[in-house]
């Protein structure tokens, strides 16, 4: 109900909208302005495509520093500030002993079951629910029942929390590989269960799988577990019917029909940029100019976000590449940029910086796309809220100054900022926060994301624009 009252609210602000946007010069085709512009402002009921960009760890704070950084005050991020649609959204889980219980700081692994399946879980769990250990039905399996393809990309391993909860049910987020199954006995294969995540990845046949965590895909299956024991997940994969690339040459060259799993560091990818992890004061306030990032630090067999996010949509896409050849009339893909989070969690402020904007330059590949295909549905959010804040460098002074960790920056702009960390100790994981995160979307039913929504609404946004409510 909640859901629908918006809706009607938002009905007004899209029309008048529709109307504004059609007279915008960017736009040539006189029939086009009415669909571009009701594409855009969510008028459009059913998508023919659904693009969903996570930005782990990536609150506001995490945005606003990227922004300045790399554009400056008045600068915004082409990608990220993209959508014209925006909202706020709750994050928290809920306890495993007591699910009717919040809790307000959450992970990845129930934040992506949220938004993924609808429905709050506890930390830990991928499409599990909370206390009952029950398989929850997910957005990108609803996309397949409805003869969608499917594809799943992430700088992180891409059997880590977030692509893990669209294609994966088991108890615990660590069950990535076969060998990785303690503490998920009851999803053991030998038992009745469906394996670890990247075997479940394999089953589930999603068209374009590309990301890190190569390692839990070359553990061999142990004997005993399923039909492909003694053969690594890779075979398995191979044997299964898809193409495995592991470099940037391969993906960019790649043209073929089949299935695509892209697997390209052992663990999770290399960070785009680098710089000084953050110190306790004075750690370099005192220097005449704040730091500047190295923006080289990804080797070039590595795929960027934006190339995986290219060529996964030339793959899908339903009128033009292999679209055709999967028999498929639209897709649904999932893009994370993940190591925002890891790099918040490690207190390394260039780092972060970087991956925010090569998560936002993958967002502009999707947009030019929607921009072609108003049929597209985009989805911009992040799973939870992190650490890093925007601290007056004026007021860090050896009586008045940051207790955690901090680093200052220059700008674009030519001025300094500094980045502080504060929720660990120095040389501990830096920790998750509870705050409300941004949304911002355009294309059919984006509207469903205005004002202040629950990440459980994004799941129902999904499932309203490919038809499955
Ligand atoms: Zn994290």
């Amino acid at each position: 109900m909640k859901v629908s009252k918006r809706r009607v609210a938002v009905g007004v602000l899209a029309a008048v909208a529709v109307a504004a946007i059609a007279t915008g010069a960017a736009i040539a085709d006189s029939r086009d302005k009415s669909v571009v512009g009701a594409a855009v402002y969510g008028a459009l009921p059913r998508a023919t495509n659904v693009i969903f960009f996570l930005g782990g760890g990536m609150g506001e704070s995490e945005i606003t520093l990227a922004r300045y950084y790399q554009q400056g005050a008045g600068g915004r991020l082409a990608g990220i500030d993209g959508p014209l649609l925006t909202g706020d959204v709750i994050t928290h889980s809920v306890s495993e002993t007591n699910p009717a219980l919040p809790d307000y700081v959450p992970d990845s692994a129930a934040t992506g079951t949220a938004w993924a399946t609808g429905h709050k879980t506890s930390d830990n769990r991928i499409s599990t629910s909370a206390g009952t250990d029950l398989d929850m039905k997910t957005i990108l399996e609803l996309a397949q029942d409805r003869g969608l393809s499917t594809g799943n990309v992430s700088t992180a391993e891409i059997t880590d929390a977030t692509p893990a909860v669209l294609d994966s049910h088991v108890r615990f987020r660590a069950c990535q590989g076969p060998l990785n199954m303690s503490t998920c006995p009851q999803d053991k294969k030998s038992v009745g269960g469906p394996g670890s995540i990247a075997e479940q990845t394999v089953q589930h046949g999603v068209d374009v799988v590309l990301g890190g965590g190569k390692a839990r895909f070359d553990q061999v299956i142990p004997v005993g577990e399923g039909s492909f024991a003694g053969k690594t997940v890779v075979q398995q994969a191979q044997a299964s019917g898809y193409d495995v690339v592991t470099n940037r040459t391969d993906l960019i060259a790649y043209n073929s029909s089949k299935k695509l799993l892209g697997l390209f560091t052992p663990v999770n990818m290399t960070t785009e940029w680098n710089g000084t992890v953050a110190s306790p004061y004075p750690s370099n306030t005192g220097d005449p100019a704040g730091e500047q990032c190295n923006t080289a630090n990804r080797p070039a067999s590595e795929p960027s976000l934006a190339d995986m996010t290219s060529k996964a949509i030339s793959l899908l896409d339903p009128s033009t590449g292999h679209g055709p050849k999967f028999g498929k009339r639209g897709f649904f893909l999932q893009v994370e940029g993940a190591s925002i989070d890891k790099q918040d969690h490690a207190a390394n402020p260039c780092a972060q910086i970087g991956e925010t904007v090569a998560f936002d330059a993958a967002i502009q590949v999707g947009l030019e796309y929607a921009r072609t295909h108003p049929g597209t549905l985009i989805v911009v959010t992040a799973d939870h809220a992190h650490t890093s804040q925007i601290l007056d460098g004026s007021e860090q002074s050896a009586t008045d100054h940051s207790p955690g960790l901090i680093r200052k920056l220059r700008t674009k702009d030519g001025a300094d900022l500094v980045v502080s960390y504060g929720t660990n100790l120095a040389g501990r994981s830096q920790e998750h926060t509870g705050s409300t995160v941004r949304v911002a979307a355009q294309g059919p039913q984006a509207d469903g994301v205005v004002g202040t929504i629950d990440q459980t609404d994004l799941f129902h946004v999904m499932a309203r624009a490919i038809g499955a409510e």
